[in-house]
């Protein structure tokens, strides 16, 4: 079955990019466009990663990318990927110390989104079958 992301994004220009492009590649995409309602389905739906854009409406990326790390239970092994505009440095720092998994930059290019976005989902599997060899 393919994997299943979720996409929390309040622009919409953005938001049908990014569901274009990985829906074309053979993903099922779920999306949100605030952060309350993102955060409601990361819980509802466990989704296999969650692609965060920062700056979103009632709940930010940051709360988001805080909130879903620090919990101890499955929410927090989900790749998440922030996306943002900000350019200030800083930024990236912050986010990943929050404990997001990646970054991406603002504008989305096309060209290379399906392929950062895979690379994730990559290494989450790794992870999972390092973690089955050791307990065999
Ligand atoms: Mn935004």
């Amino acid at each position: 079955m393919s994997a299943r992301i979720l996409i929390i994004e309040d622009n919409q220009a953005n938001l049908e990019l990014m569901m274009y492009l990985l829906t074309h590649a053979g993903y099922q995409t779920i999306y949100a466009m605030d952060g309350e309602k993102g955060l409601e389905m990361i819980k509802n739906e466990v989704p296999d990663l969650i692609i965060c854009d920062i700056q979103i409406p009632k709940v930010d990326g940051y709360e988001i990318i805080k909130t879903i790390k620090s919990e101890s239970n499955v929410l927090s092994n989900i790749p998440l990927i922030a996306i943002t505009a900000y350019a200030m440095v800083g930024d990236r720092e912050r986010i990943l110390s929050l404990g997001s998994d990646g970054y991406i930059a603002k504008p989305i290019e096309p060209e290379k989104f399906v392929h950062q976005i895979e690379s994730f989902l990559q290494e989450k599997r790794n992870a999972s079958l390092s973690t089955i060899e050791k307990g065999s």
